[in-house]
């Protein structure tokens, strides 16, 4: 076995070595339940636990350590709660129940541990009077502070210098900031909002106090592997880096951080502005989870994703074709095909291409490839879902006018009839823009949905 994976703290491709092959430790950040998840929030949640499987293939499933944290106190949450007129556990309760459930459709294992920020307030408390005690952070008018040049090597991660970051910062500008840079670990709560008593006040934490505080508790000091959007690495996981590398006094908090790259929704930025907000269960109402799983992993996690309604035909198409060759297959060994294009930094574009060339040799009646193509989708999260359930959903846009489709296929009989073949040519190409099949045979003209 030798994975691989592109580590943003190198900017390399690195071979993974665990600290500990009989706890691997992952934690990736997780949302912050004020509203549903859009489909850029899904995709580190499916790429992950694409990761998260291939760990337990390697070490054993009850081996790998994967914390997913969810964020249920924070400023948006706040105002969205003031906004709908609702109190702020119903909002995160009733947020967090969907992202379950849409992940689950999505086809996602439950992470191993799923810790609440606000089950955490002690542990955030604690690393904040340590940090206060070392001298890497200060309390003023009742909020505590990182004062960032007392970390001679903050920036590492991102790559920014201090004086880079000061020249184009778009930082918050307080009187009560030693630093421009400096950044809150506790502020205080205003009339209404949560808050927790501290030694400043009744107040509560800032948000990247908050992973550095929960992955310590669940992960220790060290781990391998920490991940999120590649949005995330400045100023957040620089932030969690310097917070979790002060307190504890080690080289380095996880030795492998990974970001997934952006999505964007038909070549543009996903906006709410522009229209093109697509969410996960709007998505899921129209499609099975499984080929929006697909869709997302035909792009290797790193680079952009162009969410597009033609790759989800595209994916869907597959699929369709995966379960028909699978159906009542047994999942054989992994294919090593499918193994080493995801070991290479989880090139699942590759794996799926793997996939495909199992399936064109399972058409022609190999059964050791059906069996592989099996297995190796489910490496992927994929093939899970029941065959005849998978059979019952049509795309609605293949939902086919039968009687249009007979009324053509006359045309076209008359048409050759009459010699005319080129009429006859396009009708056929005309079925075929609409994802129609025709097969010519000794009792006439039948039809099937394309694939
Ligand atoms: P948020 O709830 O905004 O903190 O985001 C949760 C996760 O989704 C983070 O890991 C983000 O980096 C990720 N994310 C948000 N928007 C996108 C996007 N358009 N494409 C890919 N990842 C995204
Ligand atoms: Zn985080």
């Amino acid at each position: 076995m030798t994975l691989r994976l592109y580590n943003t703290l190198s900017r390399r491709k690195e071979a993974f070595e665990p600290i500990d092959p009989a706890n691997v430790r992952m934690y990736v950040c997780g949302p912050t339940v004020y509203d549903v998840a859009h489909i850029g929030n899904a995709r580190p949640v499916i790429v992950f636990d694409v990761l998260f499987r291939l760990l337990r293939h390697f070490y054993g499933p009850d081996h790998v350590t994967y914390a997913r944290n969810i964020t249920d106190v924070d400023d948006k949450i706040i105002a969205r709660a003031a906004e709908e007129g609702v109190a702020i556990d119903a909002l995160t309760v009733r947020t967090t129940k969907q992202f379950h459930e849409d992940v689950e459709a999505l086809g996602c294992l439950a992470p191993t541990r799923e810790p609440r920020a606000t089950e955490h307030i002690g542990d955030m408390i604690a690393m904040i009077e340590r940090l206060i005690a070392i001298g890497n952070a200060y309390e003023a008018d009742g909020h505590v502070l990182f004062h960032v040049p007392s970390m001679p090597d903050y920036g590492k991660l991102a790559r920014r210098s201090l004086e880079d970051m000061q020249a184009g910062a778009r930082v918050e500008v307080a009187p009560y900031k030693r630093d421009p840079m400096d950044f809150v670990l506790w502020k205080p709560a205003r009339e209404g909002e949560p808050g927790w008593d501290s030694p400043w006040g009744h107040g509560r934490p800032g948000w990247h106090i908050e992973c550095s505080a929960m992955s310590a508790a669940l992960l220790g000091e060290v781990f391998d592997i920490h991940g999120g959007g590649i949005d995330l690495v400045f100023p957040h996981h620089e932030n969690e880096v310097a917070q979790s590398r002060c307190a504890h006094g080690t080289e380095v908090m996880a030795r492998y951080w990974l970001h997934n790259g952006f999505l964007q929704v038909e070549g543009e930025k996903m906006s709410k502005s522009l229209g093109n907000f697509v969410t996960v269960p709007d998505l899921l109402a129209a499609w099975p989870g499984e080929v929006i799983r697909l869709t997302m992993l035909m792009t290797q996690y790193r680079q952009p994703l162009n969410w597009t309604q033609d790759a989800m035909r595209e994916a869907w198409r597959a699929l369709d074709h995966w379960q028909d060759l699978t159906r009542d297959v047994e999942p054989g060994g992994l294919p090593a095909s499918v193994l080493a294009a995801l070991e290479d930094d989880l090139n699942t574009p590759k794996a799926i291409a793997a996939l495909h060339e199992l399936r064109s040799a399972a058409a022609h009646g190999s059964s050791e490839a059906a069996a592989g193509l099996k297995a190796g989708a489910q490496l992927m999260g994929l093939l899970q879902v029941d065959p005849q359930a998978w059979r019952a959903w049509r795309p609605a846009e293949l939902a086919v006018d039968e009687a249009q489709i007979e009324e053509k296929i006359v045309a076209r009989a008359e048409a050759r009839k009459s010699k005319d073949f080129a009429e006859a040519d396009r009708i056929r190409d005309e079925l075929a823009e609409m994802g129609i099949a025709l097969k010519d045979g000794p009792e006439g003209t039948s039809w099937e949905i394309a694939r």
